[in-house]
């Protein structure tokens, strides 16, 4: 079977089209995430270097591009720019292409889209203070309830198994922290992790949001044991599970029962 020429110029224009704005948009997400965390106002004031305070132009601001041109340092006093700037446009860039490449041009796509922008920015946050502020979680839940209206007739179905997803991982975690807390004398969750399960689950709905709930502890646990650490913030992995689960979570759930039944 041969694909015509022009759908393949089609597809491929939309996965650079995804790609490139994936670049943008944890450019956009990565830059308030570490505003938050420096304290600073993260609405208005412009772009400059971390270490030598200049003011960044459009020409040091294009995501991948400044980077490799620039040889990852700062054009005006060469200071390094942090690698994860690099790291999270690439990866944003690719998990937008995934996305139209697993859903096509649609609601669930955008909505993969909009998610994983504002995981990165609470990530960025919560690695540097340990904090996810309650302003993402805020996004994350007006996202969900302004994408709800897509999906037409299916909008009250959509609503409610969004609404038991959240409430089944955030309840689980829930529980689970405040009987590990009891057992150990010690904090294991912090609220915002379990504010953050219940806003990742709105999306998920409750087989994906499962899947991504022990999906987010086998990255924690890995992450801490690959970094020798005894705490580590837990955000970024669940935020990682979440956008994971996003795509694949149903064969992910289907894989695991397939492993029992
Ligand atoms: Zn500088």
């Amino acid at each position: 079977m041969s694909v015509p020429a022009a759908e393949i110029t089609n597809s491929a224009a939309l996965s650079a089209a995804a790609f490139i704005c994936g670049t943008v948009s944890a450019s956009f997400f990565t830059c308030i995430g570490s505003r938050i965390a420096a304290g600073k106002d993260w609405i208005r004031g412009r772009s400059t270097c971390d270490a030598c305070g200049h003011v960044l132009s459009v020409r040091d601001l294009i995501p991948v591009l400044s980077y490799i041109f620039n040889r990852g340092k700062c054009r005006w006093c060469g200071a390094r720019i942090p690698v994860i700037c690099i790291v999270s446009e690439l990866c944003l860039g690719f998990y937008f292409v995934l996305a139209v490449v697993r859903f096509g041009l649609g609601i669930e796509a955008f909505r993969c889209m909009g998610l994983s922008g504002i995981l990165l920015g609470l990530s960025v946050v919560d690695l540097a203070c340990y904090v996810i502020p309650d302003g993402f979680i805020a996004a994350g839940i007006i996202f969900w309830a302004l994408t709800i209206p897509f999906y037409g007739s299916f909008w009250m179905e959509e609503g409610v198994q969004g609404l038991c997803g959240g409430v089944l991982v955030s309840g689980i975690m829930l529980g689970v922290s405040l009987l590990f807390d009891r057992l150990t004398g010690k904090e294991s969750l912090g609220g915002g992790d379990i504010k953050l399960f219940f806003m990742t689950g709105l999306f998920l709905k409750p087989v994906r949001a499962a899947a991504a709930l022990l999906l987010s502890c086998l990255i924690g646990l890995c992450s801490a044991v690959i970094l020798k650490k005894r705490k580590i913030p837990f955000g970024p992995s669940i935020s990682i599970a979440a956008c994971l689960s996003m795509l694949y979570g149903s064969l992910m759930a289907q894989w695991y029962l397939n492993l029992f039944f």
